[in-house]
């Protein structure tokens, strides 16, 4: 089956990939325009365009493995700190609709600007009305 889709032709054999690890359910690979030596993404296996389409079993399967090779590659080559980063729709960032997590190995000075925080705390009540917003959409 062909859909067209980069990482799944990757998953299928039929487009190269430098391989680091796969299970039945996910596969890890480097990027091919790395931010630093050993940036890795991990795929489940199975073709998700992104969080929103994702069951909690699959996403397990990545996060764990997105573990497993985070630390493989703190250990094999020590960078100085990691970010994990992934991005979901086109106003995200996202270029390649097939759900992956990045592990953006840190260097020393490498300029890239991962900010997750705003510059005003936000009023309590603000906080409170947006989470329990959340909380009425959360599904068990
Ligand atoms: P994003 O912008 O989060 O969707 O990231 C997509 C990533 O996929 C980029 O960092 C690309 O360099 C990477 N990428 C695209 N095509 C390939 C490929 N054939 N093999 C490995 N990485 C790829
Ligand atoms: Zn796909």
């Amino acid at each position: 089956m062909d859909n067209g889709c980069i990482f799944c032709q990757i998953v299928a054999g039929t487009a190269p990939a430098a391989k680091v690890f796969e299970d039945d359910q996910t596969l890890a690979f480097l990027d091919i325009n790395p931010i630093n030596p050993g940036h890795c993404l991990v795929i489940p296996k199975t073709h998700h365009e992104n969080l929103f389409t994702m069951d909690r079993h699959t996403y397990q399967a990545v996060a764990s493995t997105t573990l497993l090779i985070a630390q493989a590659i703190q250990q094999s080559l020590q960078p100085a700190g990691m970010n994990i980063f992934q991005a979901n729709g086109e106003e995200a960032g996202q270029t390649v609709f097939h759900l992956h997590n990045h592990i953006l190995p840190r260097l020393e000075n490498d300029n890239l600007r991962v900010e997750v925080h705003g510059m005003q705390t936000a009023k309590p009540d603000q906080l409170l009305s947006i989470a329990a917003t959340i909380q009425t959409a959360v599904q068990s």
